[in-house]
């Protein structure tokens, strides 16, 4: 069986692992590989790797650190295919969608190409006599990362592109269910001309995610994952003295007024709840059709606009998606469809026991589509995570405003009007992190900056843009004097002013 091992100062772990954890084709449902779990002792050579590396790293000037990622976006480009079949192979996802998700990481590596600019500090001239006052941004030492499995090129590359390209070591946990692309983008950054100990790849689970959050060594820790454990990573972080961002889970809304281009809001819908098998943290699960008649128009639109959608595996070019990640989490899907016919909404499309000829071991799950769910059931306050969308009737506006408002997450939501007033006001009001205006998947581009709110993120700094470089980086502030020989005649024992 293939192991797949860690990536530990430009080379593999090299230790047989104790204890490994299986990695499944989800179009086959076969093991594949297996992943090493990797305990303390392993991350403290990681560690020892990033201390011996850092330093130097740090003051390699940005303009330099910037041509890496240069380099390693051409690489990645080159190699695209590749990458695509490998974190299709793993995760399941559609070769298409496996390239955009690698896309929007490179885009974060775009972003870092301007690391020169981005770093200037602020400068005071003359803020007292003979004073001059600037600050510098200056990086933390090593960061960690604990990402999720679905995105498993984009979120590791939101991360560890802006926290190296502000001088800092970075050491990745990824997903052990799709651990194998991590490691490609190590061999990547390496072929970039990153040196040795910068990017690290530390495989494992609970163990090894605590390991990092007690680290003493390690100085800020990223998180993407379910909010359970977003909250537990996040206050043992802070409890360990640590910088720690952690985002979680969700179930962002779509409010649909009555004056929506229908056809264009079932299309993008079809995407959005569909696209990835649902397993997308902005995907849209909840669709909010505004008044009776805008429900039933909507409705009748979309039960045939599931009919046609086509699962498949995920190198199928046809396919709209693939399998969910593991026969768990098929279970755990389908538990939840069975929860929310159960707790009184309609059951409209059943995607239970669904089979595709020739892969019937693989992990699919038709789509599923329910009506008349209401806020009080137990299947609207969680997250799903897979292909199923619920429609949730509100009777007008405020209603609508007021569901993803009061929802337990508020990573994304949507609104689909013509009225530029009420979308302007929807905007405004709503209690969510990320808002899309006639854009069902609104993930704002690298150069702004990734968070949602409530349940959906624990910890005040969102993922790149200028909140990732505020969040990689601390902030030293030179007070200057170079007085010209005069006495100042000032007291010394006086909190000195600039007055
Ligand atoms: P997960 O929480 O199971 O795993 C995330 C990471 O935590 C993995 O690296 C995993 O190894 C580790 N982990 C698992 N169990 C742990 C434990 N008990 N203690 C410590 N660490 C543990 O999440 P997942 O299933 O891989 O990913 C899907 C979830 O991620 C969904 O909830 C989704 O909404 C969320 N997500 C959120 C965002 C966002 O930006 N808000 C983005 C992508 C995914």
């Amino acid at each position: 069986m293939r192991l797949i091992d860690h990536f530990i100062a430009g080379g593999t772990g090299g230790v047989a692992p104790a204890r490994k954890s299986p990695v499944y084709d989800p179009n086959s449902g076969v093991v594949q590989a297996e992943v090493a779990l990797g305990d303390a002792a392993l991350l403290d050579r990681a560690v020892a790797a990033a201390q011996a590396a850092q330093p130097a790293w740090a003051a390699t000037n940005p303009q330099r650190r910037a041509r890496v990622m240069f380099n390693f976006k051409a690489l990645v480009e080159t190699h695209m295919d590749e990458l695509a079949a490998l974190l299709s192979s793993e995760h399941g996802k559609v070769i298409a969608d496996s390239k955009g998700d690698i896309q929007r990481g490179l885009e974060v590596v775009e972003f870092c190409c301007g690391i020169p600019h981005v770093l200037k500090g602020e400068y005071t001239q003359g803020a007292g006599p003979g004073i001059d006052v600037y600050s510098m941004r200056q990086p933390l030492g090593i960061g960690a990362g604990i990402t999720p499995f679905n995105f498993p090129a984009m979120i590791p590359l939101w991360m560890s592109a802006v926290a190296m390209a502000t001088g800092n070591a970075f050491i990745l946990k990824p997903s052990e269910r799709d651990p194998s692309v991590p490691m490609r983008l190590a061999e990547l950054w390496l072929e970039a001309g990153l040196p040795d100990g910068i990017f690290q790849v530390v495989h494992g689970d609970k163990e090894m995610v605590d390991a990092i959050l007690d680290h003493p060594a390690i100085g800020a820790v990223s998180f993407v994952g379910s909010s359970d454990i977003a909250h537990y990573v996040y206050n043992r972080g802070v409890a360990a003295g640590k910088r720690v961002q952690a985002m979680g889970g969700a179930k962002n809304h779509g409010i649909v007024m009555p004056d929506a281009d229908l056809d264009q809001v079932v299309n993008d819908l079809a995407g959005a709840a569909f696209g990835s098998a649902g397993e997308r943290c902005m995907a849209l699960p909840v669709v909010v059709p505004v008044g009776e008649d805008t429900a039933e128009r909507l409705r009748a639109k979309l039960i045939p606009a599931i009919a046609a959608l086509r699962v498949g595996v995920s190198t199928d070019a046809e396919a709209h998606y693939g399998p969910v990640v593991t026969a768990e989490h098929k279970a755990k899907v389908e538990g939840w469809i069975a929860k929310c016919a159960a707790e009184g909404a309609e059951l409209v499309v059943d995607g239970r026991g669904f089979t595709l000829q020739g892969h019937e071991s693989g992990f699919f799950v038709g789509p599923t589509l329910f009506d008349h769910v209401t806020p009080e059931m137990d299947s609207y306050h969680n997250e799903i995570f897979g292909p199923v969308l619920q429609i949730v009737r509100a009777k007008d506006f405020e209603e609508a405003v007021a569901l993803p408002s009061k929802h337990q997450y508020g990573n994304g939501v949507a609104i689909f009007t013509r009225n530029g007033h009420a979308a302007r006001e929807f905007a405004a009001r709503v209690n969510v992190g990320m808002v899309g205006i006639n854009v069902p998947i609104p993930v704002p581009v690298a150069y702004h900056t990734f968070g949602g709110w409530k349940r959906s993120a624990f910890g005040d700094t969102n993922q790149h843009g200028m909140e990732g470089i505020k969040f990689w980086t601390k902030v030293k502030t030179v007070t200057a004097r170079w007085p010209d020989g005069s006495p100042d005649g000032g007291n010394a024992f006086v909190i000195p002013t600039m007055g």
